[in-house]
Formats: structure tokens, sequence, C-alpha cells
């Protein structure tokens, strides 16, 4: 797909959203200018036919032992654009965020003094080190979800780039685990096969999917007696899985009710589907965590690895 069909998906899937009730023309906005952003980001860095190279064995030993196949290092760097679409993502955020104008300017700033670098950041999220994140935020005065937010959406053009050149290394059967075998991200939307009903989730980093056990939480691996309960909408392909166990829950979307296929962008989804977030928490249950699990977690969702 061209750069020009890539954006033009991007907004004509946008504007079926304006004048909804649930998500004000603003935030449509907003997010229009982030995807676009990323959107030319992700096809820069193509250009220079990126790729990193994995021997078939260490393929294989990673996924044995359950370590993702890209980590931050392994891209090869690119320290002008990511510094250009950091900067652009804070201006974003500035032209949008009226109230949050000082906030971002100093960020803008640290970057400029070179007291902060986005590549670090990157770095640091992709190790779950949140003390980094808290130290370096506290010691420059910056707001640490503000950094966070725009590190996320930073890094997730690269990994976009990289993670559909080793779709086809990972066998669907093989993984299975509630973490991404791409970029080690957890699930931000879950869907049902069209055909064969079988559970994906999607990433929310590199926006790979990959199979999942269908009566399993995508989260802390809890697997109910009586399989995982479920609010579902009256009409529409939604439904949101809750968790009784960890109290989260994922958004489902059932391809079998839909009538037509779509190609599934899964930001965009995440926005259509607001409503749903909201219905979710107001039942007590709270969205995942970016971050992918811990150690804990892994050993906790490996007990249980039956196919459903
Ligand atoms: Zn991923
Ligand atoms: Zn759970």
């Amino acid at each position: 797909m061209t750069i020009s069909s890539e954006i033009q998906k991007i907004e004509e899937s946008l504007n079926q959203l304006r004048g909804k009730e649930y998500i004000s023309e603003s935030t449509i906005d907003f997010f229009q200018d982030i995807l676009k952003a990323q959107c030319a980001a992700k096809n820069k860095f193509k250009e220079n036919s990126i790729s990193i190279s994995l021997a078939d064995s260490e393929i294989s030993e990673k996924l044995r032992q359950g370590i993702p196949l890209i980590c931050w290092e392994d891209i090869p760097p690119n320290e002008t654009l990511l510094a250009d679409l950091f900067l652009q993502l804070c201006n974003i955020l500035k032209n949008h965020q009226d109230s949050e104008t000082e906030e971002i300017q100093k960020i803008i700033d640290s970057q400029t003094d070179g007291n902060l670098n986005i590549g670090d950041l990157i770095r640091k999220l992709s190790q779950q080190d949140s003390d980094y994140f808290h130290t370096v935020c506290n010691e420059l005065g910056l707001n640490k979800e503000v950094v966070v937010f725009l590190t996320l959406s930073a890094a997730k053009p690269f990994f976009e780039a990289i993670a559909p050149g080793l779709r086809d290394r990972v066998a669907d059967d093989k993984w299975l685990k509630n973490y991404c075998p791409m970029c080690g991200s957890s699930a931000q939307l879950s869907t049902l096969d069209k055909k064969s009903g079988q559970r994906y989730l999607y990433c929310t980093l590199c926006s790979s999917h990959w199979r999942y056990m269908r009566l399993k939480c995508s989260f802390c691996g809890d697997e109910q007696a009586g399989g995982q309960k479920f609010l579902a909408e009256e009409q529409g392909p939604y439904r949101i899985d809750l968790c009784e166990k960890c109290k989260r829950y994922i958004k489902t979307l059932d391809e079998r009710k839909l009538v037509d296929s779509k190609e599934i962008i899964p930001s965009i989804e995440d926005l259509a589907t607001m409503y749903l977030d909201m219905l979710a928490e107001k039942e007590g249950y709270e969205r995942s965590w970016f971050l992918p699990p811990s150690v804990e977690d892994v050993h906790q969702a490996d007990k249980n690895t039956t196919l459903h």
C-alpha cells in the first residue's frame, strides 16, 4: 500500500466516526494528526529497506523460550527520523491540548537541550523500567504520563515497519502467549476469525496479531471453568471480554458478525469503540497496561495452554 492510500484509509476510517456522540471532533482530529505522522515515519523508515536479520535457528530458539523476536536494540537506528517524529508528535500534542502547552514545551526543550533522548526513552520503555521514567520526569519537572504517551507513539512506526517481515516466521499455533511474539507488548484488541472463529490478539505497539486461546484472559491468563464472561452488543460485531480474576477487559471483534470483511487498524478500531470502554469501566473493569506482563504473569499464563 502506498503512503497516500494508507493515509487516505486512515482519514476515511476516522471520518466515519465524525458525528458520533461518544467521541468529539477534536479527539478525532488529534488522532488523525498522530496517525498520519506515524504513517509517514513508518514509510520513510521502510524506504531504506530495513529489516532485521535473524537466522531460522535463532528464531526457533527465541520462540521456544518465549522471547519476542524484535527488541529495540535490533532495529537499525535512524536518529534523525526518530528525533523529527518525536518533535512532530510534541507539536501535535501542543496544538491540540491548550491546557498542556507549557508542559509540552518543557519536553521539547529537554529534548533540544539533550537532557531527554527519545531513543533512551524507548529502550527503557521496552525494558519496563518505570523507575527511569519516574526519575527523569521528576528531575526535569515533566509530566510522566505525557512522556510515556510520546515515547510509545514515537516507537510505534519503527516496530510496525519491521514486524510484517517476520510475521510468516511465527506459526499460529506455536506462540499462544498473552504478549506479542514480535515485540512483547500486551494486546490492545482481540478478534474472532470470520471463518474459523479462532481468537487472535492484536498488539498495541507493532500491530501484529497472533493466535490465543478463546476462553483465557489475555492479561492474567486465567481460564474460568464457565469460560470468560463477556458483554455483547445487541447489534454489532463487538463484545467485551471480562476477567473476574484481574478485573480487566479486552474488546473483541467477532468477524463472523461483519457484513463485509475489513482490514483491522487496531488504533482506529480502538477509537471507534470508545463507548465500550465507558461501559466496561462503568461495570468496574479496567483496561490493560501497555507494558508486557511480568515473568510471574507469564509463568501463571503458561500453566494452562489448551487451545479452544
Ligand atoms: Zn507487537
Ligand atoms: Zn485476567
